[in-house]
C-alpha cells in the first residue's frame, strides 16, 4: 500500500466529463500549466476554430472528410456528435504512447466519449465535474457568450441530460474554483490506480 515515488508511478487514464460549460476545458488547462507531467490528450474535431485557437493546441481541426477517414481508419479511441451540431473525438494512438511511456494522462471529453472508453478501457478513472448549481451552470453558459440564442439553449438540453449522468461516474469533483478543481484532480490521479494494458486488447481493429 506504499506509495511508489513519483518517478517511478505506473501510468494511468483520467477522463474528465461533465455538463457543458462546467468548466471542463479550464480546469484541464490548469492542471496542464500546472502539472506539465500530466499528459493532454488533443482531440479532433470538426467544428471551426474560435478565435484565438491554435490546430494542433486547443484541437485539430478537421474537415468531415477527414474525420470519416479517421474513424474508418480506427484512429479514434472514441468519438462522438456533440451538441447536434460537430463531431469531436479522441486519436487513439497518442494515448497508447503516453500510457506506454509511463505518463499519466488526460481525457477531457463529452459524455457519450466518456462511455465508449468505459467499454473499452474500464480500468481507467471516471471523473465527473460537477457545477455548484445548476444556476452557476447556466450563468456560465450565458457568460461565456461564444454561441448564439439556439445553440445556447441547445446546450442548456444537452447539459440537462448530462447532469443526470453523474451516478455513472467513479468520483465527482465540484468546480467551485478553477485550481482548487485542478488540484482535487490531480490528487485524485496520483491516488488512483494504474491503468493496466489488457493483453486481450488488440492493438488495431484492421
Ligand atoms: P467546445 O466546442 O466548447 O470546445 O467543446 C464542446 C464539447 O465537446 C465539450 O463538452 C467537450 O468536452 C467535448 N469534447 C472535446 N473533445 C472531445 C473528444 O475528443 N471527444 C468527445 N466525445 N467529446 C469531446
Amino acid at each position: 500500500m506504499a506509495d511508489a515515488p513519483a518517478a517511478t508511478q505506473p501510468s494511468r487514464l483520467v477522463v474528465l466529463a461533465g455538463p457543458t460549460a462546467v468548466g471542463k476545458g479550464t480546469v484541464a488547462a490548469a492542471v496542464r500549466t500546472s502539472h506539465p507531467e500530466v499528459w493532454y490528450s488533443v482531440s479532433a474535431t470538426t467544428r471551426p476554430p474560435r478565435p484565438g485557437e491554435q490546430d494542433g493546441v486547443h484541437y485539430w481541426f478537421v474537415s468531415d472528410e477527414e474525420f470519416d477517414r479517421m474513424i474508418a481508419e480506427g484512429e479514434l479511441l472514441e468519438w462522438a456528435t456533440v451538441h447536434k451540431v460537430a463531431r469531436y473525438g479522441t486519436p487513439r494512438k497518442p494515448v497508447e504512447a503516453a500510457l506506454a511511456a509511463g505518463r499519466p494522462a488526460l481525457l477531457e471529453i463529452d459524455l457519450q466519449g466518456a462511455r465508449q472508453v468505459r467499454a473499452t478501457m474500464p480500468q481507467a478513472l471516471f471523473v465527473f465535474l460537477a457545477p455548484p448549481s445548476w444556476e452557476e451552470l447556466v450563468r456560465r453558459l450565458v457568460g461565456r457568450g461564444t454561441e448564439t440564442e439556439e445553440e445556447r439553449e441547445r446546450r442548456l438540453e444537452t447539459a440537462r441530460v448530462e447532469l443526470e449522468a453523474e451516478q455513472e461516474f467513479d468520483v465527482t469533483i465540484v468546480n467551485r474554483e478553477v485550481h482548487a478543481a485542478a488540484e482535487d484532480l490531480v490528487t485524485l490521479m496520483k491516488l488512483s490506480a494504474p491503468l493496466r494494458t489488457s493483453p486481450s486488447n488488440p492493438d488495431s481493429e484492421a
